[in-house]
């Protein structure tokens, strides 16, 4: 089967990339691994994607991306991509045995959870040790869990998890937060949230699930357990690209690089969204990099880039 276009990804960037690509009369096929919406999908509420002053909630915005996108003619498949290959004028997407034709290809495969590399961290996956506030926080009611990070999904996760747990303690490397002003105000202003300055979690304890969180004081060196019944860990996130090694041009932190019309190193292959080497990552930015490096495909097939 050939296409004009293949989306490696179906976050915000993928879906907008989808929409204009098939209302630009492309032949368009999204691949993505489990359900449309990326990471998205799993955030509770959206409060600044424009059009929405109310906030929207991930999953529904997602699904109105989809919509649309199936609107306009997308076709979505289900499939893991493990290898893409540049053939000059065909690409090749591999999704396990299946090879797929593609003229043009966008990679908008987003990122995932950085972990933090302590013992008991993957051990305790899924008995305490989670990455998904969203998913997971209904399983802590009345409980004290810590959150661990600094920037604004540890602030915004911190924010969602009071609505179940009794505490929340957000367990921080240094003494000021990265979370924009406004989340750092909501989260001084709740009475739900504590937290511990200058720290490092050394390992997360247990018998068959979360009790303890070892914690060091960077300043004194000192190491203490603390009593906690889950750990939310929201510490970055690292780019979905080990597929894409030797194949298109990655930065020192394996982000793609991509130049003004998000065309990577390779003609014929762009680039879109949380993916991509850029300064902000946010739905908004994801959507303008969708339709642009679609309209920019649309373009290369043209013969005009
Ligand atoms: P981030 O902005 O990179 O922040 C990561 C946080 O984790 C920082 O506070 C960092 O500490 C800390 N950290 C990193 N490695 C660590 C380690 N090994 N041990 C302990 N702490 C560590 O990541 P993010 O919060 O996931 O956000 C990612 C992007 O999504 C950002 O661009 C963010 O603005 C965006 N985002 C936006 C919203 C929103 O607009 N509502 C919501 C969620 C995410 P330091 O501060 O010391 O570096």
């Amino acid at each position: 089967m050939s296409y004009d276009l293949v989306i490696i990804g179906g976050g915000p960037a993928g879906l907008t990339a989808a929409l204009y690509g098939a209302r630009g009369g492309l032949k368009t096929l999204v691949l993505e691994s489990t359900m449309p919406g990326g990471q998205a999908a799993l955030t509770d509420i959206i409060a600044n994607y424009p059009g929405f002053p109310e906030g929207i909630s991930g999953p529904e915005l997602m699904n109105k991306f989809h919509q649309q996108a199936v609107k306009h003619g997308a076709e979505f498949k289900m499939k893991e991509v493990t290898g893409l290959e540049d053939r000059g004028e065909i690409k090749i997407v591999k999704a396990g045995e299946e090879e797929i034709e593609a003229r043009s290809v966008i990679i908008a495969t987003g990122a995932k959870a950085r972990k933090l590399g302590v013992p008991g961290e993957e051990k305790f996956q899924g008995r305490g040790v989670s990455y998904c506030a969203t998913c997971d926080g209904a399983f802590f009611k009345d409980k004290r869990v810590a959150v661990v990070g600094g920037g604004d999904s540890a602030v915004e996760e911190a924010l969602f998890l009071t609505k179940y747990a009794s505490e929340v303690v957000i367990i921080h490397r240094r003494d000021q937060l990265r979370a924009v002003k406004a989340l750092q105000d909501k989260a001084f202003a709740n009475e739900k949230i504590d937290f511990l300055w200058n720290s490092t979690v050394e390992e997360i304890k247990g018998n068959g699930k979360v009790e303890q969180v070892a914690v060091k004081d960077v300043n004194t060196g000192e190491v203490k357990d603390h009593q906690f019944d889950g750990v939310f860990i929201f510490i970055g996130t690292v780019p979905n690209t080990e597929f894409l090694q030797g194949v298109v041009e990655l930065n020192d932190k394996n982000y793609v690089v991509a130049n003004d019309f998000l065309q990577t190193s390779v003609p014929g292959i762009f680039v879109a969204g949380d993916v991509r080497e850029k300064f902000l990552r946010q739905v908004s930015t994801a959507v303008g990099d969708g339709a642009h490096a679609a309209m920019a495909a649309e373009r290369y097939l043209g013969g005009v880039i």
